[in-house]
């Protein structure tokens, strides 16, 4: 295994040309150390875990003593925000430190998030505070470990420099690493600017690098525009199923590759309420937990506009209309594997919807319920008890369950075999609100035992780990509607 030093960089986003990005030394942080190390991550550079905990690692993604090889740039962006055209955004606190080419041929961007002051910072400080980097961190290990497609976290640096928000908080700087940066706002930034030549010259390189399959095709701009609608359609899908709300669904935040990126005040539904608001700033509901699809569908939109130089128009149009189509294709099938339905049968939307409509009348808890109908009892008279409790009108509740019963039936599901089937794809664990809150008011004390524990707890969401049954838990009076900001 390659020692932190011989971790092989290639940055060919820094050779782009140079509108692209700017060169930019990170600001070192005092007193830096490490607050916390993904083993998982840094197995996928090739690292051994181990190597977290050389003076060296904290050094290196500190910015005060950068690895041979790294070329800390500032990346170009715009984007839409709430809807509104922003015509430069780029790296305000981030730098990309380089791309690591691993041994066994894959790629890494090492993004450093909370690094300092960039020529795109506009008004902020070019810091990020320990509570948001927290959130970060955990959430992006916590999609991984439940199949999401999203960037992933290396390490969390922390250090004795204060950050101004609504008040004194710690400061603190997150390594975060994807195959590829790029935002829906890249292109746009290009674009709009009437840049045309850097929109291809982007294409290419994404194309290059990440749709390898396409290059050479007379149409791959259109492809790959269809491929990231496709993909951006499958995202979101997962996220409705797993009941996760990103909260802050601007172009700038919207990866090319169609991972979830920059996590900011997002929340995983406790009560199902489909309404679902999770960021505290977003006051008329752009971003709540149902309006996702429809938003993500006008981001592509933006994304479709910014590459009207690369394919025409109907081109652009019959790839957002496909996306409603896989979209729900998607949902269900999803939502069809969390009932343990394996024949797809046409009233299965129904069941699905009066499921989710007692649900919400009854404000059951999202992650709980799918786990619990896991051990639904088949066989006749069984009233399924502890289910039934979790809703307000129990004879309602019954006349959903016999539906239920005659479906599985219908395909002669077997209770253990269901059950099995079904614990795979309804995760027991999620990085609830509370959860979160938890390990971050700890780490503001400086124990970061906590941030650890939930980290490898959400590595496996799946499976059953007694000794920390209290964190699939629904939140305590406190920890129900905490109020998360985009102030991060
Ligand atoms: P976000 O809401 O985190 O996606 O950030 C939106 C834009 O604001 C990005 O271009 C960020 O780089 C920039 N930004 C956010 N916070 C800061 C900060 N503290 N200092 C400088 N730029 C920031
Ligand atoms: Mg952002």
């Amino acid at each position: 295994m390659p020692s932190l030093e011989q971790l092989h960089f290639d940055n060919t986003y820094a050779r782009l040309p140079p509108g692209f990005s700017v060169r930019v030394p990170p600001s070192p942080f005092r007193e830096a150390r490490l607050v916390s190390a993904s083993p998982e991550a840094l197995r996928l550079l090739g690292l051994e875990p181990s190597e977290a905990r050389r003076p060296e690692f904290v050094e290196a993604f500190s910015g005060a003593r950068p690895l041979p090889g790294m070329e800390p740039v500032a990346t170009v962006y715009a984007g839409h925000q709430f809807g509104v055209y922003v015509p430069r955004l780029g790296d305000g606190r981030a730098l990309l430190l380089g791309e690591v080419h691993t041994r066994t041929g894959e790629r890494w961007e090492l993004h450093l998030k909370g690094s300092g002051l960039t020529p795109f910072s506009r008004m902020g400080d070019g810091r990020a505070v320990l509570r948001s980097t927290l959130r970060e961190y955990l959430c992006s290990e916590a999609m991984h470990g439940l199949g999401i497609p999203t960037t992933r976290a290396l390490c969390i640096i922390g250090g004795s420099e204060k950050v101004y928000r609504e008040e004194v908080e710690t400061g603190a700087m997150l390594v975060r690493m994807a195959p590829s940066h790029v935002r829906f706002g890249t292109f746009e930034y290009f674009h709009h600017s009437g840049q045309h030549e850097h929109v291809a010259t982007l294409a290419d390189y994404v194309l290059a690098r990440h749709f390898p399959h396409l290059e050479g095709a007379q149409d791959r701009y259109a492809r790959l525009f269809a491929e990231v609608v496709e993909r951006t359609a499958n995202l979101v899908a997962q996220w409705q199923a797993v009941g996760f709300a990103h909260g802050v669904l601007n172009t700038d935040n919207m990866s090319i590759l169609g991972l979830t990126l920059d996590y900011g005040p997002f929340g995983f539904l406790d009560d199902f309420e489909p309404g679902f608001i999770c960021n505290h700033s977003d006051d008329f509901g752009r971003y709540a937990f149902d309006k996702q699809p429809r938003i993500a569908l006008w981001n592509l939109a933006c994304l479709g506009e910014a590459l009207l130089t690369l394919i025409r128009e109907e081109e652009a149009q019959a790839a957002l209309q496909s996306f409603s189509a896989t979209f729900d294709a998607s949902l269900l099938g999803r939502m069809r594997e969390k009932l343990g339905l394996r024949e797809p049968r046409h009233e299965d939307r129904s069941l699905l919807e009066t499921l989710l409509a007692r649900m919400a009348e009854a404000r059951v808890d999202y992650t709980r319920l799918f786990r619990m109908l896991g051990r639904f009892d088949t066989s006749a008279g069984a009233r399924n008890e502890p289910l039934r409790e979790l809703f307000l009108d129990g004879a309602g509740f019954d006349a959903w369950a016999a539906d239920y019963r005659a479906r599985l039936r219908s395909e002669a599901s077997v209770d253990a075999e269901r059950h099995a089937r079904m614990d795979r794809v309804n995760p027991k664990y999620v990085l609830r609100n509370y959860l979160a809150q938890t390990a971050i008011s700890r780490a503001q004390q400086g124990d970061f035992s906590e941030v650890d524990r939930l980290r490898a707890l959400l590595s496996r969401p799946f499976d059953e780990q007694p000794e920390h049954e209290a964190s699939a838990a629904p939140p305590p009076a406190w920890g129900k509607h905490l109020a998360v900001s985009c102030s991060s």
